[in-house]
């Protein structure tokens, strides 16, 4: 069984620190945008067979900038072309405070949607102002009940540490408050100063002053440690979830499963091969009109790369790779391909080597990089 992201690279407003594909809401070809992507499904399902799937996700860009109109119009197209079944166990969407009205939301949950993900970033609103967030600290508390009103009870909010100006107690209050809410999932992550971001540019001329590296490392102690006070357990380096709640459609990414990508600068994985479509969105519409698929890349992933690319993504996860699993996937042993390197990293401390899996320690999870990096090039 497969997964689905369907990508809506369209935004109310542009953060300081984004890289993703996304673009101006306004002035966009939105219509045709969702028309494409619409034959774009149907091109790739007359190719692979309809697929019956596990999981839908749909992210951004910010989905719910689209307008109640459009909304609908898109989830017509998923139910129609890709025919979720009663396997289907979770629909994802990502969401924006600030515009996530009533109508939209009845619209999701018609739909089958079961799981929304709030871009909060922090609770401090003049931090969301300096990282060019549009919605206040009243927005996410005001979407959030709605939410609930309508019967959404699978809700993750997105937090992020080490933002320009931001002091644990900034953090120790977004935290607070976020667990106050009760969500059944918490997404944390730490800034990074991507190039093409306003932040990147801030950056190069000096004017962008971030927590240093030490208090960057002091903020995701804090941010394991009240999880695991608050019962919710840690399930990969950066997300957080109640029991039973974890997200199935990321797990599908860091179990190295396969995927079907579209939209606008989607990536897909699927029978072996990786797909990267093209970004820009004028760019994405004439390519599904002259040539029915919009990739700008495809790559055939060698079993060295499947490899790396399941060592680096399990070991995201806090139960890490499954040796057995690992076995009946590539016929070899984990312990028989990476001898020096598992005997390497559990002697510095970074990982543990048991019987049935390999895994990061505390230790490791703050250099989760450097554990990567030593499976990359090795075989
Ligand atoms: S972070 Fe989200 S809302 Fe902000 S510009 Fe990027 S995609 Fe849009």
């Amino acid at each position: 069984m497969k997964s689905a992201y369907i990508h809506i690279p369209f935004c109310e407003h542009i953060c300081h620190y984004c890289d993703f594909n996304k673009y101006f809401i306004q002035s966009q070809p939105v219509g045709e945008y969702l028309n494409a992507l619409e034959q774009e499904m149907i091109n790739t399902i007359a190719k692979t067979g309809q697929p019956d799937l596990k999981t839908i996700f749909i992210g951004g860009g910010t989905p719910t900038s689209l307008s109640e109109e459009q909304l609908k119009k898109l989830m017509d197209t998923i139910i129609r072309v890709l025919k979720p079944s009663s396997a289907l166990s979770e629909f994802a969407v990502e969401a924006n405070p600030d515009d996530l009205s009533a109508g939209k939301l009845k619209i999701l949950k018609e739909a089958g949607v079961n799981r929304l993900s709030f871009g909060v970033q922090t609770f401090e609103d003049d931090l969301l102002e300096k990282i060019g967030r549009v919605h206040k600290q009243k927005d996410v508390f005001a979407s959030f009940e709605r939410a609930r009103e309508i019967g959404f009870d699978n809700i993750s909010l997105d937090l992020m540490f080490g933002l320009p100006g931001q002091t644990l107690k900034h953090l120790d209050h977004s935290l607070n408050t976020a667990l106050s809410l009760d969500a059944e999932h918490y997404s944390v992550y730490s800034l990074i100063v991507e190039p093409k971001t306003v932040f990147y540019n801030l950056m190069q001329k000096g004017r962008l002053h971030l927590p240093p590296q030490e208090q960057e490392a002091e903020m995701y102690e804090m941010v394991m440690s009240r999880m695991e006070a608050h019962g919710i357990h840690q399930y990969e380096i950066s997300n957080f979830a109640k029991a039973g709640m974890e997200s199935k459609h990321n797990l599908t990414y860091w179990s190295n499963e396969e995927y079907f990508g579209f939209g606008a600068g989607a990536h897909g994985y699927i029978s072996g091969t990786r797909t990267v479509n093209v970004g820009p969105v004028k760019h994405y519409i004439d390519l599904i009109a002259e040539k029915g698929f919009p990739y700008r890349d495809t790559h055939e992933v060698t079993i060295e790369e499947q490899i790396e690319e399941e060592m680096f993504l399990g070991l995201r996860k806090t139960a890490g790779v499954s040796k057995k699993r690992f076995a009946e996937k590539y016929g070899r042993s984990l312990d028989e391909l990476f001898p020096s390197v598992l005997k390497d990293l559990a002697e510095k401390g970074l990982i543990h080597n048991s019987e049935s899996a390999v895994c990061l320690t505390h230790q490791g999870k703050l250099l989760g990089n450097e554990v990567f990096g030593a499976f990359l090039g090795e075989l």
